[in-house]
């Protein structure tokens, strides 16, 4: 089965609430959609935005290597000729081999909405397609509301679509612009377009009922040979269908060839890289690629993964570049901390002291108030500490921080004193608020060593009061997110203090960055 890629991320999912790209960004989001092998990429609607007009002519030099570039748009206006018409113009303007176009399939936009005769709209679609195809571009043709159409009023539903075909559309792509259709219905009315349409058809749906990636797959069933949706499926309202859940059921459940398996392995990465460009966090619930995708953490299922993956897996996390995690609790027996280390690649045996060292310490941590589950990262560093593995990249002297307010201005100023290696440093600098202060001082002594900590940020930032326990004053949990451009990490700092405990997760995940950063170095040395 032949399943060809169409990615709108660049147009359909900047209409995502919250989603502003740059002319940068979204050169940077088509490089990778090239870079995995999507087949189309729709860069946005040349007519209508100046700063779409601007990605169309600055993707031309970055050079696409696989993808195709499409231009998007409508059909001509009502009272006007293709020639005329300024959306067309714009369209073609773009100079893109391929353009879109939607139209109306739906009688009640037609009639409320245009205010048009039916036949009217029809002549709309059939001589826009005409024109550009006369232009020598090659058409598809997106059926706005198709679903939502071919139940009000089939045959006109049926017309629009001859219409364009008629004209010289190379592809007819189905919408289920609203995103209400119910899978069984998409199957069935591809099933009678089938009958009366002889040229490929594509799927277009968006996940007003959480339907839309189920509902794209069984279009492709159907018979259906474009997809259509966005990276994390992101757009309007709900959102479109996610096409990284697509490429994965595609590949994974039904054998399509629609990207290389090298390709496949890059869609976690990708996932993330276009989310951080997109300003959102990818949820760790996302199916495939997201953080929790593959983690386990009930005993029995641990248990269960170590003997065989596939008794709580149901594909192979690598396929698509994820990872297994176990994670780790106080209810975690030895069993776990062993699987946690030999994931780190630590050598730790089952019954050496060093391990119940590391198993009293770990519980008593938790028991103290850490949540190790929840931040990895400082697992990792605290167990190759405790083995003597690591050496930290930096030593805190002291620290200070001062916070006053003058008139209505609230201003943090913070002040540290650290060693890396034989180097004193002493620095200090500004923040809006005391942890930033301190965030911010911290990376202005370290930027001369370790000039890789300008790609990290902090991406969350969450505090918790703990339950006071008999005779202690409360503490708070604090877990600090932070991510780089292919990645993300917890870490976590427990203390009466929150200064204290804001400090303890803030230098871990700075740790943690230097460690990874470290490693990459050294297996791409490696390689070289
Ligand atoms: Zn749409």
């Amino acid at each position: 089965m032949k399943v060809e890629l169409y990615d709108t991320t660049l147009r359909d999912g900047a209409q995502s609430e919250g989603v502003s790209f740059s002319v940068m960004d979204k050169i940077r989001i088509a490089k990778k959609l090239d870079e995995i092998g999507v087949h189309y990429i729709e860069g946005g609607w040349p007519g209508a935005n100046p700063k779409d007009m601007e990605f169309f002519k600055k993707i031309k030099r970055a050079g696409l290597k696989n993808a195709e570039l499409v231009a998007f748009g409508s059909t001509r206006h009502a009272r006007t000729t293709p020639a005329k018409d300024p959306v067309l113009k714009g369209l073609l303007s773009a100079e893109t081999k391929i353009i879109t176009i939607f139209g109306k399939t739906w009688d009640l936009h037609v009639r409320d909405v245009f205010r048009i005769p039916l036949d009217e709209n029809l002549k709309m679609i059939a001589d826009s397609v005409a024109f550009l195809k006369s232009k020598g571009r090659t058409v598809y043709y997106d059926a706005e509301h198709f679903f939502d159409g071919y139940k009000a009023n089939p045959e006109y539903a049926k017309r629009t679509l001859l219409a364009a075909r008629d004209a010289g559309a190379g592809v007819l792509i189905l919408c289920d612009t609203n995103g209400g259709t119910i899978t069984s219905e998409i199957s069935g009315i591809i099933e009678e377009v089938r009958a009366f349409v002889d040229i490929p058809l594509g799927i277009h749906v968006h996940n007003d009922a959480d339907m839309a990636v189920a509902n794209s797959i069984a279009a492709v069933q159907a018979g259906v040979t474009q997809v259509q949706g966005t990276i994390n499926g992101i757009g309007e309202r709900c959102g479109n269908a996610n096409l990284v859940s697509i490429i994965a059921n595609l590949s994974l459940k039904l054998n399509s060839e629609c990207l290389s398996s090298a390709s496949l392995r890059g869609l976690t990465e990708a996932s993330r890289y276009i989310a951080e460009i997109c300003n959102m966090r990818q949820l760790d619930v996302q199916p495939f690629v997201g953080n929790s995708a593959f983690a386990h953490k009930a005993g029995v299922h641990i248990n269960a993964i170590l003997k065989n993956p596939k008794t709580y897996e149901h594909v192979d996390p690598t396929a698509v570049g994820n990872r297994r995690r176990m994670l780790i609790s106080d209810q975690t027996g030895r069993s776990g901390i062993l699987k946690k280390a030999q994931e780190l690649e630590l050598e730790l045996d089952k019954d050496a002291p060093k391990t119940k060292r590391l198993l009293k310490l770990i519980q008593q941590l938790e028991h103290e108030g850490y949540h190790f589950e929840a931040a990895e990262a400082s697992l990792e560093l605290l167990m190759k500490r405790t083995l003597k593995k690591f050496n930290d990249f930096f030593r805190l002297m002291d620290f200070r921080v001062i916070t006053s307010k003058e008139g209505a201005k609230m201003t943090s100023e913070a002040i540290i004193k650290l060693k890396v290696g034989k180097e004193f440093q002493h620095t200090a600098a500004l923040g809006d608020g005391p942890i930033n202060a301190l965030d911010n001082a911290l990376r202005k002594a370290l930027k001369d060593f370790y000039p890789g900590l300008a790609g990290m940020h902090l991406s969350d930032f969450k505090v918790r009061v703990l339950e006071e326990k008999a005779g202690t004053a409360a503490r708070v949990r604090v877990l600090i997110e932070s991510q780089d451009s292919d990645d993300s990490w917890w870490t976590i700092g427990v203390s009466e203090n929150i200064i204290e405990a804001s400090w303890k997760a803030l230098t871990d995940s700075i740790e943690y960055k230097l460690l990874k950063d470290a490693r990459k170095r050294s297996s791409e040395r490696a390689a070289s």
